[in-house]
This record gives C-alpha cells, structure tokens and sequence, in this order.
C-alpha cells in the first residue's frame, strides 16, 4: 500500500528543531512572566468574519491567503492566520479588561497562511505573540519594544536593529489617504497589478505593501505616511524613540514600514536580523488603538507584536545533541526486572536514560548506547545479578569498573 505523506508547506518538526522550539517557548514564558504577562491559548479555528473585519478585507492576507472552509453546517470558518484578532475576540468576549487598568497576554502556536512555502517560511507556522490593552501610552510601545528586545537577545541573538515608524491615527489617516490618492491620480494606474487596480479606490494604504515588484516600483515616489501624521501621533513617536534611546535600544525610522494588515495604527515596528537575508525580519508588531472598539468592544487602545518562530530557528545556535546520562543494557533475560527497578530509580534521582527490552549481544548494545550519546554503559550480566553490582562503563574515557548497586548514583555524579 503507498504510504501518505504530509501537507504540502506543513512539516513534521523534530530533533534539533523540536529544541530550538521548546527554547523559544520557555524563553517566552520567562521573559514575558517578567514583565506581568499572562499566558492565553486561543483556539485555531475562528469564525471567518472575525479576520475579515480586523486584518481588512482588501488585505493580502484575507484576500488571498486563509484557509477556509465550511464546516459540517456551512458556517465560513478560518485557520487563524494570526493571533492578535483572536486575542482581540478572547478580551472582549471574556471581558478580560474587567480588572481595570492593563491587561497583559502573551501567546504561543501554530498560524495558517496560503502562501509559497520556502526556507524560513510555512503554511503552518509558529509564532510567539504578546498583546497588551488599556493604554494609549507611548511608554507602553517603548516597554513592549524592549521586552522584544530583551526576548531576542536572550535568545542568543546578536546584530538586530530595530525599525520604528508611525501610521497615523484616525484623525490622520484619511488627510494622508488623500495625499495617496492625489499621487495616485498622476500615477497610470493600469501598471499597478489587477489586486492593487482594484483597491486603489477603496483602500490605497494596501497598495504600500503590494508583493509585487511593478506595483512596489510605482509606489517609490509616493508621499509618505510619517510626514503626514498630526501633531498627537508625531509627538506621540517622539517619547517613544526618546524611551528607546534611553533604555539603550538602538533603532532607525523607517517611513517605508508598513505593515500588511489594516489595524495598525500610530506606533508599528520591525525587529531585522543582518543574518539571514531577504527573510530578515524576525519579529514586527504595532498599536491598534481602534480594533477593539471596531470588533464590538469597549474603546480600549492596544498593541502587540508577534516573532516568526521559523525564521527565530534559522538564527538559533544548534543546540547540540540531547543529554543521555546511562545507557543500561540487560544481558541476562533474568535481569529484566531488576534492570527496570535500577532504571527506575536513576531517574527518580534525577538522570536521564533507558534499557533494552530484547536481549542483545553486548557489542551491539555498546553500539546503541554511543549512538543514544549516553555518558555511562551499565551492564547487567549474570555475574552482576549474582554479585548485586553493575559494571559501569564511562563511555568517554572507556574506563571500565564494578560498582555495588547502592553507589550507583555517585558513580554517575562524578
Ligand atoms: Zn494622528
Ligand atoms: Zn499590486
């Protein structure tokens, strides 16, 4: 019978990847704790409605990269494709803001995008997220940024440089979409590419971060968002890149940062990794002051941020091969039990390792022992069981030595 293999941009993740991941997770619950943050599990499966009227319509992602279906009902329902319109959903219809003042969540797992798999990127990926509510404060943008900060770099990485710009605020916003318009009325239109022909209208914001390379080409000249802004939001970006400089955290404005999603407003950022080229951004987020309000909620500002664990793995250090303190191998059938009561009790003093279950010639078992990375062989034999002692065998020096039972923690601590 052929065999069934998996979903195409979907993979098994294993070995050394499956470390790097749980790295990143404990990493995250460390450095988040710290900073008063709470972990949510959302579901993956959303109604469809739910991204549609949060990351926009027009958007790339919803237009072109969710995926979709009915369920047995008919209802649309949606892989989400990102967390923070979940996030958004979770606070309002758990009324999470109930406590009063800021409510801090941070989230971790997999998100769904349709889009053309290759190094660093997945249909399903993974994502690191965290969403703070309540405040409008541009030292809430600072203190987000620099708990990024301080995730990333103490998950070992190095030459990062933080991308800052402002998208306006609602007062703003539409003197800006003007000024597009404007530009876009000198521009021939009928060289953008049938998407942005098609919401140039509606939305001209998307057709700043257009994938393809005609339609980036046209934008190049056009007036940017930052020298837009109104007083507020550019006072606003001024205390955050002064909070920045004073907590150390170097950062270039970008005006070119926009973000692919319609609920970003004011504050939105980019963390850029100089290691892995094209695919450099490794983390990006930025306030959303009205999304709460537009999904039926109270009219609390917010902002969040997310970290593409894929991309993450590719700047990780490999973490080496797994610690395997023993390796005991049974050479006796009669031995079975008492080697699962020596096992036993090793690792409930703490150490790491495992037996044979079949009888197997000693070179054999010397053989899976080195391949498991063990540090010490345990042999248990006939002579053994008779003299209630274990051969131990440090694998590095190659050192062999007899040792009663009841040493045999010491042993494996020297
Ligand atoms: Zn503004
Ligand atoms: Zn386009």
């Amino acid at each position: 019978m052929s065999s069934i293999g998996r979903i195409r941009g979907f993979s098994d993740i294993l070995g050394q990847e499956a470390r790097k991941f749980r790295f990143m997770e404990d990493r995250a619950h460390s450095v988040f704790s710290r900073y008063g943050f709470r972990e949510l599990r959302l579901p993956m499966l959303e109604h469809t409605e739910l991204f549609a009227r949060s990351i926009g319509s027009d958007t790339d992602v919803v237009q072109k990269e969710m995926f979709t279906f009915p369920d047995r009902k008919g209802r649309h329902l949606t892989l989400r494709p990102e967390a923070t319109a979940g996030a958004v959903r979770a606070y309002i219809e758990d009324k999470l803001y109930s406590g009063g003042g800021l409510t801090k969540l941070f989230t971790v797992g997999p998100m769904f995008r349709y889009e053309r798999p290759q190094k660093g990127r997945q249909r399903q990926f993974h994502q690191v997220n965290a969403e703070a509510f309540g405040s409008a404060s541009p030292l809430l943008d600072a203190e987000m940024i620099l708990m990024l900060w301080t995730y990333l770099r103490e998950l070992g990485l190095t030459d990062l440089t933080l991308q800052i710009n402002s998208l306006g605020c609602r007062e703003c916003q539409p003197v800006y979409a003007e000024r597009l318009q404007d530009y876009l009325a000198h521009t021939d239109r009928s060289r953008f590419c049938a998407d942005c022909q098609e919401r140039a209208q509606r939305n001209p914001f998307r057709l700043l971060d257009c994938k393809q390379s005609q339609c980036q080409e046209l934008m190049r000249g056009a007036p940017s968002m930052l020298d837009s802004v109104c007083s507020d939001c550019r006072s606003h970006l001024d205390t955050v890149l002064d909070s920045l400089q004073q907590l150390g955290i170097p950062y270039e404005v970008n005006s070119g940062l926009v973000r692919g999603l319609d609920y970003y407003q004011r504050t939105t950022f980019e963390i850029v990794s100089g290691a892995i080229g094209a695919q450099s951004s490794v983390a990006g987020g930025g306030r959303y002051d009205d999304l709460v309000r537009q999904l039926g909620g109270p009219d609390h500002p917010a902002i969040g941020f997310a970290c593409g664990m894929e991309r993450l793995s590719l700047l990780l250090e490999d973490p080496g091969p797994e610690v395997t303190d023993f390796y005991l191998a049974v050479l006796d059938p009669e031995g079975f039990s008492e080697g699962m009561r020596i096992c036993e009790e090793l690792r409930r003093k703490g150490w790491k390792g495992e037996m044979n279950q079949e009888t197997a010639s000693v070179k054999s078992q010397t053989r899976h022992a080195h391949r498991l990375g063990a540090r010490f062989c345990l042999f248990l034999g006939q002579e053994e069981l008779a003299r209630e002692s274990i051969t131990v065998k440090d694998m590095s020096s190659g050192q062999q030595s007899q040792c009663g039972k009841e040493h045999l923690p010491d042993m494996l601590r020297q």
